[in-house]
């Protein structure tokens, strides 16, 4: 698959291109037509009944018949025309990342190329126009505006621009709010080191502080080394955490170290946009009117999302007119429930993804399963998971916070007797765990894999 070049005119940021706002974007190359049934994962049965469709409109109006219309219009769906949506196949990750231009309609006013930060391997590229990115923007502060304190908001921002969209995404959900933002990414080249990031927060003093869970674990460690983590976590009231991987037992475990408000900010990816924004009991929320969310449950049925269903998340995200996906299943495993807090949307919980999953004594296991255990005890500050290449589980490290008590051993004892899996403690978790924390895989990046003999 080609794309055709088209000159760019401002660069905003190294990772987006700013195309001629005039030119039409299109596809060049040819590509062999789709096989809809041939080429996807099996169909699901309809579970088209009343219930399902009770269901599905709590997750919102969204006009399918547009989004199909749409779809006709990109080399992956074209053949779906009279096809009904319960009929339709599912659109796999892995089809999606081998020729994002497939599901592209021509793009007529271009504003932004955006690709993923790569954390499979290989990052998935897809344009946006500035209405979408607008858009997505404006609905995710709605839901920020009540989720965070009164402002006014000093934000810093540790997202890393340069592999992460949601550095970006950020940025524009922040002008909404009329929030001042900093970047302080200590991870990039030319960002600060520990220090420097040190005096720009003393100095910039933040309200909240946008990370992924595995870069404040980091970050807490590195500031502690440095003497300066008390007078760091004073300033901010609320971290505000993205990312897959964003367990509660991660989230308590950061509150009570950084003495601050730990939330879930959203959950979505370059694919499919912002599908769901947290709330203040820890619960991710569906976004109203901006797609159809059903899960892939055990029995391989496809239901809608609501209360009481787990499984695989499937998203058929509207919000974007150039990139369009029908069914797409996203890889993380998700668990729905009721949530008393009054926003809209269905309420659900993160597992974890699918590909991140290990196996402990020949059962797979979800990272959110293994985070609650080993942050059960708030002694423990990191953790480390040892496997075989075959994904076993077979050791698990972690690192205690200085002054633990009780001791390190009667800790490492405790997460054994209830995984079964041989825990030490280590003075400090490899290094290899952190390098990566940008990046949404953090799970993937505590994993540390080992040949045993
Ligand atoms: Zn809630």
């Amino acid at each position: 698959m080609m794309l055709r070049k088209i000159p760019a005119t401002k660069p905003v940021a190294p990772h987006i291109e700013a195309l001629a706002g005039n030119t039409r974007w299109r596809v060049t190359a040819a590509v062999a037509q789709p096989k809809i049934d041939g080429a996807s994962p099996k169909v699901p049965p309809r579970g088209h009944d009343a219930e399902s469709e009770t269901a599905r409109s709590q997750n919102g109006p969204v006009d399918v018949e547009v989004h199909l219309d749409r779809a006709l219009e990109t080399d992956a769906y074209t053949g779906i025309s009279g096809t009904s949506f319960e009929d339709l196949p599912l659109t796999s990750a892995a089809d999606v990342k081998a020729a994002p231009a497939r599901y592209m309609t021509p793009l007529h006013t271009p504003a932004m190329r955006v690709g993923t930060s790569g954390s499979t391997g290989s990052p998935t590229v897809v344009y946006r126009s500035r209405d979408e990115v607008e858009e997505n923007a404006k609905g995710i502060a709605e839901r920020w505006s009540t989720l965070l304190p009164n402002g006014p908001h000093r934000v810093a921002s540790l997202l890393d621009h340069n592999r992460s969209a949601a550095g970006l995404l950020v940025e524009h959900i922040m002008y909404t709010l009329d929030a001042v933002t900093a970047r302080l990414m200590p991870y990039t080249p030319s960002g600060p080191n520990w220090m420097q990031f040190a005096e720009a927060v003393t100095e910039f003093s933040p309200t909240v502080i946008i990370a992924t869970p595995g870069v404040l674990l980091d970050a807490e460690h590195e500031l502690r080394a440095l003497g300066v983590f008390d007078e760091i976590r004073s300033t901010a009231t609320t971290l505000l955490t993205l990312g897959a991987t964003n367990t509660p037992a991660m989230r308590r475990r950061l509150g009570r170290s950084w003495q601050a408000l730990v939330v879930d900010g959203s959950f979505g990816g370059t694919e499919c946009g912002t599908i769901a924004t947290g709330c203040r009991l820890g619960n991710l929320h569906s976004m109203v009117g901006r797609g159809t969310y059903e899960v892939l449950i055990e029995d391989g049925s496809l239901v809608p999302l609501a209360a009481g269903v787990r499984g695989e998340l499937v998203v058929t995200p509207t919000l974007f007119r150039h990139f369009v996906l029908i069914r797409y299943v996203t890889g993380d495993r998700v668990d729905a429930l009721s949530c008393p807090c009054g926003l809209d949307g269905v309420a659900f919980k993160v597992l974890g993804r699918l590909d991140d999953r290990i196996r402990i004594h020949g059962h797979w296991i979800e990272q959110a399963g293994i985070e609650q255990t080993v942050f059960a005890d708030p002694a423990v500050e990191d953790y480390q998971l040892v496997a075989d290449l075959d994904d076993n589980l077979t050791r698990i490290e972690i690192s205690l916070l200085p002054g633990s008590s009780p001791a390190g051993s009667t800790i490492a004892a405790t997460i054994e007797t209830k995984l079964g899996v041989d825990t030490a403690v280590v003075d400090a978790v490899s290094p290899i765990a952190r390098t990566a924390g940008v990046v949404k895989s953090w799970a993937r990046t505590r994993v540390r894999r080992e040949v045993i003999r």
